[in-house]
């Protein structure tokens, strides 16, 4: 059951978003703690649809109602009066209080700070006081913390329910079936968070379609540190209902890499993407590692099949795809025509393809408008690496520049192209194609950019891998001058679209809109 929690401090807006929470809730979970007075929750249950749940948490709990314990006392057992159905009660009270209040009780236990390491004692601490229902919701710093909380003995007595908070407790809430939790709850309001970390409902009913997971839904995520940035989870979760496959795709801030095989063991995950700061580190956990993603040193993708764990790159192609498709008409004179170039597409989709195709930038590089080309890369880290790989392999001539000198020379030696000091990075005489490797005016510093607008000419085209703003200061300031630019988030789109192709087989197409 999806559970609402309206936290709001007038009646109006609990009201207003309890209304619009019902669109994907079965239960309201009315926090009176939050409302300015609390006295008045009577005036919005008159207002909504139940069931209810009434809760007034102190701020030992994460709440805010700092009365006095007579005074919640009070409350509530108005509350049960008005025949709600269930009455959120803190272990915090003392249980002749509780007895007091009466009405079926959900006995809840809070952690703000962390997940103890005694989960099953708590559940039998809870279990002592024979409740109707128990709830426990701990501080998730990691996500093996969720996973306890996952992994969790339910009572035989009554139901229970688990969440995790914070970023690394979304888990719990998606996968709440997983410890049999009763109820899964999410924010009514999505622009607020009663606990951290804690979804919409909507998020909850619409992204993650949780009342579709069962034991048998794959499961699909994202491994990185941070993750909350990132559009994979709506890309892959709109893939995965348009294709009427039963998956969902979570993301899972993750600190240490070796967290996947709990991940692989416990809940049987059966791919990943992965970024920073993962991609290298994961290549030693990996069974199998595609040529590529072994070049490029760095894996993005991970496949399960057969048990196995497959490594693959799907940057490199993705970013040469990208180049090529957006280079402007009018400088297409290596390309094939229009006939052939439909010929060789359907020559490539007859083909089986094998999953290192996927990842494989060659079979794109003949005659592409990339060869004979000078191209200045900004970077060296996996990003430059695999488009440095891919252009380099479609003829391009290749300049590398890089802020750590150290590591900028070594990527030019070992792929032997030319390279040139940061600093003197605006000198590198007629460019044809400039691209940004680097992290600099990414989120939430879109106010840089790594080439100075002055030292761009209109001639060159601008390709920004930095996808988060979809238009970054470089792009902007190149297209003022008269630029053909291409964004980093018609990259991440192919990019995308072959991690699907990879775990499931099914050949989608990056659309324009997604680009
Ligand atoms: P990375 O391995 O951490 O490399 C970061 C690069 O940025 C390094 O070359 C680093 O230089 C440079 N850098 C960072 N801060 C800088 C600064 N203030 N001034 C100058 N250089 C700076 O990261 P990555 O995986 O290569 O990713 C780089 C960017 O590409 C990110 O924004 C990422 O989101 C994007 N990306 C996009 C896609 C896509 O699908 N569009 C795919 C992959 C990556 P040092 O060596 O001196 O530290």
């Amino acid at each position: 059951m999806i559970v609402a929690t309206v936290a709001e401090s007038t009646p109006e807006d609990a009201v207003k978003w309890g209304r619009q929470a019902r669109k994907f809730a079965d239960i309201v979970e009315l926090r009176i703690d939050a409302l300015d007075k609390p006295g008045q929750f009577p005036d919005v249950l008159n207002r909504l649809q139940g069931p209810f749940i009434i809760t007034c948490r102190s701020p030992e709990d994460g709440g805010e109602f700092t009365g006095h314990l007579q005074e919640k006392r009070t409350l509530l057992t108005k509350a049960v009066k008005r025949g709600v159905e269930y009455i959120d009660v803190s272990k915090t009270i003392p249980s002749s209080v509780r007895k007091q209040i009466g009405g079926t009780q959900i006995l809840s236990y809070h952690n703000m700070d962390r997940t103890p390491t005694d989960l099953s004692q708590i559940v039998e601490n809870l279990e002592d006081h024979e409740p109707d229902h128990m709830k426990i919701a701990t501080q998730c710093n990691t996500l093996e913390d969720s996973l306890r909380l996952l992994d969790i003995t339910p009572p035989s007595s009554c139901p229970i329910s688990v969440m995790g908070m914070g970023e690394c407790g979304l888990i719990t809430r998606v996968l709440h079936k997983q410890s049999q939790s009763f109820f899964a709850y999410g924010s009514a309001n999505p622009n607020t968070t009663p606990a951290p970390g804690q979804p919409s409902v909507q998020e909850l009913s619409e992204l993650y379609r949780i009342r579709e997971i069962t034991p048998s839904t794959d499961l699909y995520g994202l491994l990185g540190n941070p993750v909350s940035h990132s559009w994979s989870p709506t890309v892959f979760n709109q893939l995965f209902k348009e294709h009427d496959l039963d998956a969902v795709y979570l993301p899972l801030r993750m600190i240490q890499t070796q967290t996947v095989n709990t991940l692989v063991h416990q809940l049987d995950f059966q791919g990943f993407s992965v970024t920073l700061p993962h991609k290298r580190t994961i290549v030693s956990l990996l069974d199998e590692i595609n040529p590529y993603a072994e070049q490029i040193e760095a894996v993005n993708t991970v496949v399960r099949r057969d048990g196995l764990l497959e490594g693959y790159n799907t940057d490199a192609r993705a970013a040469l795809e990208s180049i090529i498709e957006n280079w402007p008409d009018d400088r297409k004179e290596n390309v094939p025509d229009e006939e052939e170039s439909e010929q060789q597409d359907q020559d490539e989709e007859n083909q089986q393809k094998s999953s290192e195709d996927i990842a494989d930038p060659n079979s794109e590089t003949l005659n592409n408008p990339i060869t004979g080309q000078n191209i200045l890369i900004l970077g060296a880290g996996g990003a430059a690496r695999a488009v440095l790989i891919s252009l380099k392999e479609a003829g391009g001539e290749i300049t590398v520049t890089n802020r750590t000198k150290e590591r900028g020379e070594t990527l030019a030696r070992q792929f032997n192209v030319s390279f040139l000091p940061w600093e003197e990075r605006t000198e590198a005489g007629d460019i044809d194609l400039l691209v940004n490797a680097t992290s600099v005016g990414m989120k939430p510093n879109e106010d840089l950019t790594p080439f100075p607008a002055e030292a761009l000419s209109s001639d060159t085209v601008v390709f920004d891998m930095v996808y988060t703003p979809p238009r970054t200061k470089l792009l902007k300031e190149a297209r003022k001058l008269g630029c053909h630019t291409i964004s980093g988030r018609d990259m991440f789109y192919r990019q995308a679209h072959r991690q699907f192709r990879l775990w499931t087989g099914i050949q989608t197409r990056a659309r324009a809109e997604d680009g």
